[in-house]
């Protein structure tokens, strides 16, 4: 494609997606019909088939939905009691994955959950029911995840779980905890003023609660949605943009994700309708039931080993706050001057550099070699979820300015990622990725965080 050309599409796509309403009438849409469209629900299913009409309507090729089995969890009741030293009911949720349960227990509070704290009180963690914050504390210079705080907790024999929210507003905070299976023990949610108040019954004498928890496993089939733009010379080469549209039971997941799939469709639309013929094919793909542990993602990576060495580039949109201008490279450190460059060619400051993820879309596809990277701002070290996985993750908290800054952004670069002569990175093969995680000092985190479930990660 011509310089002129590029800048004609450029010019084009910004006017339609900052003059347009659509991502925003979409994304309401996504939360007003269809709630939380969590894995397994019937919104689940309907979603995937609205999805799959807006690809169709944006003119989108080969337009489909991809069938992925999986093991789904259904919320039934929870209920959290203090019986000495004082008696009391609380309030509290039940993790994703967690059983059916009627335990008692006494309490211990670790603080937030980290790795030396485990360490610290690993001989008195059997057998009593644990709490520790969401917090990621900026000492600990990674992100914890919720998992591995889990997984710890698990492998030194703990009754249950409880994760304390770290923020507060008797909100709790949801996520999952194993993938595939019923997780070992119990894990619940507290709000950050429930945990408090744990906290300070201990000044009273021991704790000890008793944990009720009903809830449903079935096995179901979950459904990504998959549209492209066909290139017309370098056709096997496939520029893909994943957003997951998938949200917790507990709220209709407007920024986790509604927000992050409409954008990936805006940036679709924008890309279609403009009509230009583009030498690299690009693939939009809606994933389902990411927040129960990347399950469409990783089902995606799996059914098609025919796409490792086609896939030139993975762009994960997942959680989006705000104006994101960055990408977080998951490795491939030779791609941060390609798109240093790409920055100076759209005009407009753009951070690009090395951040591994382990929580979104984007691992399954890290795991398998492919280049990969999420829209980011990587502007500072995130250590908390904001309203995300909460029940207040609603739309109010999304403006239609965001969805159009964040569409544009994501179709200016798929469109010259489309282009580009050569795109400076290659696949990986298993062992230059376990090096990345060693590099990142990640490779305990993630055992700890599959626990053994996580099959990718075994090998790891
Ligand atoms: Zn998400």
């Amino acid at each position: 494609m011509l310089d002129e050309q590029l800048r004609r599409v450029d010019r084009q796509i910004l006017g339609d997606v900052y003059t347009s309403e659509e991502g925003f009438v979409t994304l309401e849409e996504l939360c007003d019909r269809f709630g939380s469209r969590f894995p397994g629900s019937p919104e689940e299913r309907e979603a995937a088939d609205f999805l799959l009409g807006k690809m169709i309507q944006y003119g989108l090729s080969d337009v489909h939905l991809e069938p992925v089995e999986y093991l789904a969890w259904e919320r039934g009741t929870a209920e959290l009691e203090c019986l000495s030293p004082q008696a009391k009911t609380m309030e509290c949720i039940a993790l994703p994955h967690t059983g059916t349960c009627d335990l008692t227990g006494e309490f211990m509070s670790i603080g937030a959950g980290t790795p030396s704290e485990f360490a610290a009180y690993a001989d008195r963690i059997k057998d009593r029911i644990v709490m520790c914050s969401a917090r990621s504390p900026a000492y600990v210079r990674r992100e914890l995840h919720r998992r591995e705080k889990i997984g710890r907790a698990i492998s030194l024999g703990a009754k249950a779980v409880i994760f304390m929210r770290d923020t507060g507003g008797f909100l709790e905070e949801t996520g999952s905890t194993v993938t595939g299976r019923e997780c070992p023990i119990p894990a619940i949610s507290v709000s950050k003023e429930i945990g408090e108040e744990l906290r300070r019954l201990q000044k009273h004498g021991p704790v000890v609660l008793r944990l009720r928890l009903d809830n449903r496993f079935m096995r179901e089939v979950g459904h990504n949605v998959v549209g492209d733009i066909p290139g017309n010379t370098l056709r096997d080469e496939i520029i893909l943009a994943g957003a997951h549209y998938d949200g917790h039971d507990i709220s209709v997941g407007a920024m986790d994700n509604g927000s992050g799939t409409v954008m990936i469709l805006e940036a679709a639309r924008a890309l279609a309708q403009s009509g230009a013929g583009l030498p690299r094919t690009l693939r939009f793909v809606c994933f389902f039931a990411e927040e129960i542990g990347l399950i469409g993602a990783t089902g995606y990576v799996r059914l098609h080993p025919e796409l490792h060495n086609k896939i030139r580039f993975m762009l994960n949109v997942d959680g989006v706050r705000g104006n994101q201008n960055g990408i977080a490279l998951q490795g491939w450190p030779e791609l941060i001057p390609f798109f240093s460059r790409i920055a100076a060619d759209m005009k407009q400051p753009m951070t690009v550099d090395v951040a591994m993820a382990r929580g979104s879309d984007v691992f399954p596809f890290v795991l398998s070699g492919i280049p990969s990277g999420g829209l980011s701002d990587m502007g500072e070290v995130r250590t908390e979820r904001g309203f995300g996985h909460t029940r207040a993750d609603t739309l109010d908290k999304v403006s239609n300015r965001t969805i159009q800054h964040n569409a544009a952004h994501i179709a200016r670069l798929m469109l010259r990622l489309a282009v580009l002569d050569q795109i400076p990175a290659q696949r990986k093969s298993a062992e230059e990725i376990q090096a990345l995680f060693a590099e990142a000092n990640l490779l305990e985190a993630i055992r700890m965080s599959g626990r053994g479930v996580f099959e990718d990660t075994e090998s790891l």
